[in-house]
């Protein structure tokens, strides 16, 4: 099947300044995917190139197959939704919805009455009509700006960060009903984000980007399980990483000494590993387990501290002089004591061996 959008090739200046390089990839039809990576790494800037809003230097933007390089944004047939969602101050919530259609002469008014109708009702705003932005909530508003954009039915919705705005809960409250809406409405989304909890929560795939570069796109389970680089590896979820030495290496595991202990360890990337050559072991925070008993393919170390914070317990330790944090959930008392050497065993999965890039200096880890 023939991708929605593909880009190709994608590369951007500010001036001098190189932001996008290289970028290629493909979107599906109906998919819901995630532009992820710290602040100024060129997320918005992808965004805005997709939306027309920004030119680029080479490559090309396919919708469909078909290059719409040169199009204007208004007739790309994709839709922004801003983080300030950019509603019409003096306009109700009926007439900034019903406003692209109306522009574009798209309808009859009865017929529009209908469709603002139904889209007001996929985001649960029905009853909203008549109210003014200002007399609207941050969550309300966000549903708004949706409804004004999927009331032009594009082929695809670009949203940056658009939950930026909104406080913790309200933020998780209304992943879970975009996500739906997502589903419900069959619309291919875009969505930009630092979050990685947001975005692992929504998409059905994540391009991690740094540096204006892809690092690494799949599936949210894969760039969790399975980071490709370190970027992704230290971007990605509270881990661990420890520099250790090769030993041995093996086809799906590997040994790695650190300190006076030999442990084997997942490496199913096709790493440039080297026996006898350092390497970073990145462990999962809420994977690893501290035992007072002796475990197999352990680590040993002395408990430093122990916090009890709600739900998890996260325990500081030393291990060959350096620190690592365990976090146990499902306990309510930990079994040793600050100062007790302690074994610390990990799940398979949580665990990975990755090589030691060149910018990765010493004192960084
Ligand atoms: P954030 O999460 O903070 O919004 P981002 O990943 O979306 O960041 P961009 O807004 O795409 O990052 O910016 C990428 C780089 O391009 C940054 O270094 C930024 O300063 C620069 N940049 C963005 N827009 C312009 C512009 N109009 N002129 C010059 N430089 C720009």
């Amino acid at each position: 099947m023939k991708p929605l959008l593909s880009l190709v090739d994608i590369n951007k200046y500010f001036g001098d300044v190189h932001v996008l390089k290289d970028i290629s990839f493909t979107i599906e039809q109906g998919e819901f995917l995630t532009l992820l990576g710290p602040s100024g790494c060129g997320k918005t800037t992808l965004l805005r190139c997709i939306a027309g809003l920004e030119t680029v230097n080479s490559g090309d933007i396919l919708l469909g197959g078909r290059s719409i390089k040169g199009i204007a944004p208004n007739k790309r047939n994709v839709n922004t939704v801003f983080q300030n969602y950019a509603l019409f101050p003096h306009l109700n919530v009926y007439d900034n919805v019903a406003y692209g259609p109306r522009v574009r002469k798209a309808m009859r008014e009865v017929d529009l009455k209908k469709r603002v109708g139904d889209v007001l009702d996929l985001v649960q705003m029905v009853g909203y009509e008549k109210r003014l932005p200002h007399q609207l909530s941050g969550g309300q508003r966000q549903r708004i700006a949706i409804a004004r954009a999927l009331i032009n039915e594009p082929a695809i919705l670009l949203l940056d960060e658009p939950l930026g705005a909104l406080d913790l809960k309200l933020r998780k409250h209304m992943q879970t009903e975009l996500a739906h809406l997502q589903k419900k409405t069959g619309t291919t989304f875009v969505y930009v984000t630092h979050d990685q909890e947001e975005a692992l929560n929504m998409s059905d795939r994540i391009v991690v980007i740094d540096g204006g570069e892809v690092q690494q796109l799949g599936t949210p389970r894969d760039i969790y399980n399975n980071p490709s680089n370190l970027f992704v590896t230290t971007f990605i979820g509270d881990r661990n990483i420890m520099q250790v030495e090769v030993v041995e290496i093996g086809d799906t595991h590997s040994k790695v000494k650190l300190g006076d202990h030999i442990v084997s360890i997942r490496s199913p990337h096709k790493q440039p590993l080297q026996a006898g050559k350092p390497a970073i072991m990145a462990i999962h925070m809420d994977k690893m387990r501290v035992s007072c008993d002796p475990v197999p393919n352990a680590l040993q170390g002395e408990v430093r501290s122990i916090h009890y914070a709600g739900s998890q317990i996260r325990i500081e330790l030393s291990v060959d002089h350096k620190a690592i944090t365990v976090v146990e959930y499902q306990k309510t008392e930990c079994e040793c004591r600050e100062g007790d050497l302690v074994f610390i065993a990990w799940e398979e999965h949580g665990a990975i061996l990755l090589s030691l890039e060149e910018s990765w200096l010493e004192g960084e880890i």
